[in-house]
């Protein structure tokens, strides 16, 4: 049980702040939430060995939904910064990632990521990469809540020799966690300018047909379009759109570039869309104006995106330049207001992974995915608006304990699954490997 000072913001569409309260955990989920005496006393009669918990000037929320990234890539943080997307990419990651790729690599760079995200306050990530079951098996055993989308890709890697291999060695790790309450399997076919038309046509009846979603990214730079209406005749939308991929089940990560026609497509295929606002801005791939998107009704998550093209994980740190972003780019102070935000970095972006009635807010039937913030230092004080506190201070930074499923896996910002020193070792391993390339 939890008993909080500040307030807890709640999400399912409003997003309330509860002074003293505290919440029932039983089974990893909320059993009950009422004012903290009420509920203690109330719980002490029907189950007088339960635990009690009290923490002083502590604000309470749901664990953060970081929607996008590709969490190994940690480990080429600061590896090649300042350039834009593709010689980015086709200069320096790739060439990078062709020679030390391995599951290892995997193992390694995703426990880093997770255990920065559980450091901030993210409780859940989806994911986009090579060995994807490396990434699944370390998210599961560390107690962190995933969801790892397979790439399928139309050129060779390290984990797959052709296309076909893409999709055979995905979905067996679909069906190897069919029954995991911490970690769903879905598709991350990589971006249209990476994927076939057969191999897009493929993964939507796939989809379709085993219920689970898609993740692509789409529409991040304004070449992505041209080249799409060059070699295609449409942009990457429309292409997708007549392939049968847009729908309810998959997630468009960046656009970066839409005109009216696009978000019509995007709307009326209830596709979710998710913003990466330090990614966009640190490859100048360009400016997502998800007002627009959120106005036209679509679920909106946000993404850190690879540590390689941010270069933090802090979910926190989203939240912030999304807000600020959105109020500089329309000229407007009020646009994407710290509310807003923080329903992207929670409920929005649940809603946007399809796990909206699992998680994201603190309600009642809901899983116990929780962090507390400290507000105790001078950073974060003094709090006339825990809301405001969140987004526009860096709270990640004062992550002080995280429940997943109701088990604590961060206590006093120490983390319980993780052997720091080891990690922090094996980090420096792989540094000294990459340097010799
Ligand atoms: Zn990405």
């Amino acid at each position: 049980m939890e008993g909080d000072t500040h307030g807890s913001p709640l999400g399912g569409g409003t997003t309330a702040v509860h002074r003293d309260h505290g919440m029932l955990i039983i089974d990893g989920k909320i059993a009950q939430m009422a004012p903290y005496t009420e509920l203690v006393t109330q719980t002490k009669q029907a189950h007088p060995d339960i635990e009690v918990e009290f923490f002083t000037d502590h604000i309470m929320l749901p664990g953060l939904v970081n929607c996008h990234g590709h969490a190994a890539m940690s480990l080429l943080r600061g590896f090649a910064d300042d350039y834009a997307l593709m010689p980015w990419l086709e200069q320096h990651i790739w060439p990078a990632e062709n020679q030390w790729l391995s599951e290892s690599f995997v193992r390694d760079g995703t426990t880093l990521a997770v255990a920065e995200m559980l450091l901030a306050g993210t409780t859940t990530f989806s994911d986009m990469y090579f060995f994807p079951e490396a990434s699944a098996e370390v998210a599961e055993s560390l107690g962190m809540r995933a969801q790892i989308n397979f790439p399928i890709i139309e050129f060779p890697s390290n984990w797959a020799s052709d296309t076909e291999e893409y999709f055979s060695k995905g979905l067996d790790l679909f069906d190897n966690y069919r029954h995991s309450t911490l970690v769903n399997v879905g598709f991350g076919p990589h971006a249209p300018y990476t994927v076939s038309d057969a191999s897009f046509e493929r993964v939507a009846v796939l989809a379709e047909e085993i219920e689970t979603h898609i993740q692509v990214h789409l529409q991040e730079s304004a070449a992505e379009v041209a080249d799409s209406v060059r070699d295609y005749g449409v942009s990457p939308i429309e292409r997708l759109h007549r392939l049968g991929v847009l729908g309810p089940r998959t997630q468009a990560v960046h656009l970066t570039q839409f005109n009216k026609r696009d978000i019509e497509l995007l709307a009326q295929s209830n596709t979710s869309a998710i913003h990466c606002p330090a990614s966009n801005a640190k490859l100048a791939s360009g400016y997502s104006a998800i007002t627009h998107l959120l106005a036209a009704g679509l679920h909106v998550g946000l993404g850190t995106d690879g540590a390689a093209s941010n270069n933090t994980l802090d979910l926190f740190d989203s939240a912030r330049l999304a807000a600020l972003q959105a109020k500089l780019h329309s000229s407007d102070a009020t646009a994407l207001n710290a509310t807003q935000s923080l329903h992207l970095a929670t409920q929005g972006g649940a809603d946007a992974l399809g796990l909206g009635d699992q998680i994201g807010s603190l309600s009642i039937g809901k899983q116990a995915d929780i962090i507390a913030i400290d507000t105790s230092q001078p950073a974060l004080q003094p709090v006339h608006n825990p809301i405001s506190q969140l987004i526009y201070t860096q709270a990640g930074r004062a992550v002080n304990h995280v429940w997943i499923d109701g088990q604590v896996v961060v206590r006093s910002r120490e983390l319980l699954n993780i052997d720091l020193a080891e990690l922090l070792a094996n980090t420096k391993t792989w540094r000294d490997k990459l340097v010799k390339r």
